[in-house]
């Protein structure tokens, strides 16, 4: 077959364009790429030769060769892994096929020095050969099959592939350096480069230096080392390679459980919010190993969806080598070790919450709302995550824990508060707030989509119930007033609003099935209305949720709260009796209704009748004497 040119995704024309610009303050980084993915390519032919052995049969030994050939400025790296063949070519090096990629992508400016930022979290993978190479070639023959084929590029919108000639399997990458990067056809240069970056790793990487050949890393897996052996430098850059993350790890927990169940786990918390975090599949990152060899990264059993961020391996000396990646799903010892790794990392992170609560709270701004799934979900650590939960709350700008809340409960205050939304601002602006504000009593505000679900499935937190205040009757009365507002202002109210009952008999009657009842407010102080759910029904704030996902299409009639101690309210309540007045406060009765539903941040049903109505008022307050 003839030479074949073909175009790059657009996404890797891009992406290689701010490569080639040399986003990278270290160039060097691309050696750690390629060796990252010879690692990989050997680690999977290691599994697919448990079940066909004779794909490895000839050459057993898996290694990465790298040799650099200073006078023709090239540095190739060869390891005998499973190797490429056209299609996978093509589709591998050609597009950018991994996960999170368009949220990648979308943050990408054209700004060099954001950009920079961003590929730092992400890692640009094998193009980031075109950083130092003016040409790239990858000769690749794969497992078990024949032909090989060759890969070419400059890195500049197009790459071509044809045929070749390859004794044995696997991939070799030529790089032809440019000028000013010929320090990577030097041994010494290589050796310190592989020495910082890739000493983890778990194959001989073999530097072949003229007729020298050295192995130049430790090439045992890295958890199978002791703890005390191992750099922080070494965890990181292992961290790097299995996590295909670039930021340093917040949390490295590494552990050997031995007894009925034997395992080692090295896992990672990373410190950056990864950017596939809120992909629906919520797949976890840690990779399953069995007796040192890499069996899957997709075995779901192992670690529960709500620890997603997790990074790392767990290595299994009790799994049979032979199982498939289908049973191993529902096999019992994975189940038995998610439920210690569960325990382990849930532990782990109360322990710094006590111990280091900021840097507690910089984990929990970037993976609170992933953790909080677990409550719904996992009702054996419920008490565990209720326990490492932090919330914004009206007592400040902080973040508090419910043993915090309940320890600042006010005498006589039976319910932990809370109010869901969508923006932590408006939430703290609701009207339905007021009165909790003007007693002292804290709520919770809660902004995270997550939010709705487990504080349904949570009735309770120790002997406290959560309670939406958005919902049912306020309770407010049964507790004690703060010392600023000991004067009985209820009294004052029905002084000031004498004829309330029949102003809110009026709007009942006014707007029928349009709420579920109208009634006086006790957790009103400042704003004349809002609406709130009656005790049984759906929470306001989920009803909008599912609206917006077209999951519910009726309206959910709501009720009406009215603030007698409001100058507006008090004067349509004197309003009452008057001849001619019921026709206005009926206007009043829907205008009131609109209000409330904007505050809610709801659409209104008929805005044009809104506005009539609004101008009506106003005209006529306009050209009525002043009382
Ligand atoms: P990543 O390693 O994160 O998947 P890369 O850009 O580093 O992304 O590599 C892209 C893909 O190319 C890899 O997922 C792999 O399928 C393939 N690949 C790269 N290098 C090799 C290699 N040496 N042997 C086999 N496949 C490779
Ligand atoms: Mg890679």
């Amino acid at each position: 077959m003839s030479q074949e040119k073909r175009s790059f995704q657009a996404e890797v024309s891009r992406l290689l364009d701010i490569v080639a610009h040399s986003l990278y303050s270290n160039k060097e980084v691309f050696l750690r790429e390629l060796i990252s993915n010879a690692s990989d390519a050997c680690d999977r032919l290691r599994y697919m030769a448990l079940t066909q052995p004779e794909l490895t049969a000839d050459d057993p030994q898996f290694n990465v060769t790298l040799t650099p050939d200073s006078k023709a400025r090239t540095l190739t790296i060869a390891d005998n892994g499973i190797g490429m063949n056209r299609d996978e070519l093509i589709e591998n090096l050609g597009t950018i096929a991994r996960s999170g990629t368009t949220a990648f992508m979308e943050q990408l400016s054209g700004d060099a020095r954001k950009d920079m930022s961003v590929i730092g979290q992400f890692g640009v993978g094998f193009y980031s050969a075109f950083m130092v190479a003016e040409e790239v070639e990858v000769v690749s023959r794969k497992a078990g099959e024949e032909t090989a084929w060759r890969w070419v590029s400059d890195g500049k919108g197009e790459f071509t592939i044809d045929e070749a000639e390859k004794p044995s399997r696997g991939t070799t990458i030529t790089l032809k350096l440019r000028e000013d990067d010929k320090e990577y056809a030097e041994a010494l240069r290589l050796r310190t480069v592989i020495t910082k970056y890739s000493d983890h790793i778990a194959l001989p990487i073999v530097l072949q230096d003229g007729d020298k050949t050295e192995t130049v890393n430790h090439a045992a897996a890295l958890w199978t080392r002791s703890k005390s052996d191992i750099t922080p430098e070494q965890y990181k850059e292992f961290y790097h390679h299995v996590g295909h993350g670039f930021d340093d790890p917040w949390l490295t927990l590494h552990n050997k459980a031995e007894g009925a169940l034997e395992y080692t786990s090295l896992l990672f918390i990373p410190s950056m919010k990864p950017f596939d975090l809120f992909d629906p599949e919520r797949k976890h990152r840690v990779k399953l190993y069995v007796r040192r060899i890499f069996i899957t990264d997709h075995c779901e059993g192992l670690v529960p969806a709500y620890l997603r961020f997790l990074r790392g391996v767990v290595d299994s000396e009790d799994i049979p080598l032979n199982v498939s990646r289908e049973i191993l799903q529902a096999n019992p010892i994975v189940a038995r070790m998610r439920g210690q790794i569960t325990k382990r990392v849930l532990g782990e992170l109360s322990r710094k919450a006590a111990d280091a609560p900021e840097e507690y709270a910089t984990f929990w701004e970037n993976f609170g709302p992933v953790l909080k799934e677990g409550l719904y979900e996992d009702m054996e650590q419920r008490d565990a995550l209720l326990g490492l939960a932090r919330f914004r709350s009206t007592d400040g700008d902080g973040w508090v824990s419910l043993e915090e809340y309940v320890s600042r409960m006010k005498p006589g205050q039976e319910a932990i508060y809370t109010i869901t939304g969508d923006d932590l601002d408006l939430v703290r602006k609701s009207p339905q707030i007021e009165g909790f504000r003007a007693k002292g009593v804290e709520v919770l505000l809660l902004t995270d989509a997550i939010d709705e679900f487990w504080t349904g499935a949570i009735a309770k937190y120790k002997e406290h119930p959560l309670k939406s205040v958005t919902r049912g009757g306020a309770d407010l009365s049964k507790i004690a007033a703060s010392d600023e507002d000991k004067k009985d202002a209820d009294k004052a109210a029905d002084e000031k609003a004498p004829n309330i009952q029949s102003l809110v008999a009026i709007f009942k009657l006014t707007l029928g099935e349009a709420v579920k009842d109208v009634r006086t407010s006790e957790r009103l102080t400042d704003s004349a209305c809002c609406l709130v759910a009656e005790e049984g029904d759906m929470d306001m704030h989920l009803a909008r949720l599912l609206k917006q996902h077209k999951q519910l299409d009726t309206a959910q009639p709501r009720v009406l709260e009215l603030n007698p101690k409001h100058p507006l309210v008090s004067g349509l309540s004197a309003m009452v009796g008057k001849e001619g007045a019921t026709d206005e406060l009926r206007e009043f009765a829907w205008l009131f209704l609109d209000q409330a539903r904007i505050l809610e941040g709801e659409q209104l049903p008929d805005p044009t009748a809104f506005a009539k109505r609004l101008s009506g008022l106003l005209e006529k307050g306009l050209i009525r004497p002043a009382a």
